[in-house]
């Protein structure tokens, strides 16, 4: 791992998870800190080779593979957590993500792995859009709803980190169905991002780009389609399982992990819940069983 220069004050960690760092001086932030303790140790490696004090972590959202550096990087070097409301809660309560995974319920432990519940962190500042000063530099939260609830995005010098987004054509290729929780704040996140001129985005698992809108094109084509494809199954009454099988199968996805069934099964909620709200599709009670169909 090694630090990326962008402008005097802007750099980042190129890595599964990119990470933003914001360097004034001796003095630096991060944003995000990736997965586990291992990524911890990187990044506070690759800040010390540079001479860097770690201040300040900004976490985009509550997603493990964002914040799970957070505990050893606040243990070790007294860095102060900042992230937007909603998202600080599940980063100091990450059991939070699997128990909203399994409904609800406290879960199973395939859903109490590293990759869907990080350590838990302090959050010492709740951030909210807008201007805010960060190891004296000025940078800007600019919020990003739809991937998660309460994603937001670090503008600082015309640089836009702009978290998850947007995955790349590779991911969606080989996932099909990117993770949302709000396709109705997604959509209109895209459509922002989309009118957004910024000398460079830097999203947080792809390359950064200095014009969005090829990614923007992709992720919206994508969600459009799983939308089409979601009530073209719905021509008859069905579960939510039902849809789910049906659009992977019709995706070629063959789901043989657990952990991975319940975060698509998210995500077709999202979409199910999008489309009722927006009375495009209704609900029918039958058998005991919640069945989902197109509005009349
Ligand atoms: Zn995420």
């Amino acid at each position: 791992m090694e630090l990326v220069a962008v402008t005097t004050n802007v750099a980042y960690i190129p890595g599964v998870v990119n990470i933003g760092v914001l360097r004034n001086g001796e003095r630096c932030a991060v944003i995000d800190t990736g997965l586990d303790k291992d990524s911890g140790r990187n990044i506070r490696k690759v800040l010390e080779a540079e001479g860097l004090k770690l201040e300040i972590i900004i976490n985009t959202h509550s997603h493990a593979d964002h914040f799970g550096g957070n505990d050893y990087l606040a243990r070790n070097l007294k860095a102060e957590v900042y992230a937007p409301s909603i998202e600080s809660g599940i980063i100091s309560n990450p059991i939070l993500e699997p128990v909203y995974l399994f409904h609800g319920a406290t879960p199973i432990r395939n859903l109490r792995n590293k990759f869907v519940l990080a350590k838990p962190s302090p959050v010492d500042q709740i951030i909210e859009p807008g201007k805010l000063e960060v190891i004296d530099l000025e940078v800007e939260i600019i919020p990003l709803p739809g991937h998660c609830f309460n994603q937001v995005g670090v503008l600082v010098d015309n640089i836009l980190f702009c978290a998850d987004t947007v995955f790349s054509k590779r991911v969606i290729d080989k996932y099909r169905i990117p993770v949302v929780q709000d396709v109705g704040s997604h959509l209109k996140t895209l459509d922002r991002l989309n009118g957004m001129e910024y000398d460079l985005f830097i999203p947080a698992h792809t390359k950064p780009v200095e014009d969005i809108k090829g990614l923007v094109a992709k992720n919206m084509v994508t969600t459009q389609g799983i939308i089409k494809d979601i009530k073209a199954l719905l021509n008859e009454p069905k579960t939510t399982e039902r849809v789910m099988s049906e659009l992977c199968t019709s995706y070629g996805l063959d789901l043989t992990v657990v952990q991975q069934y319940y975060l698509i099964h998210m995500t077709i909620m999202a979409y199910l819940g999008y489309l009722y709200d927006e009375k495009q599709i209704d609900i029918e009670m039958d058998g005991n069983l919640l069945m989902w169909k197109l509005s009349p």
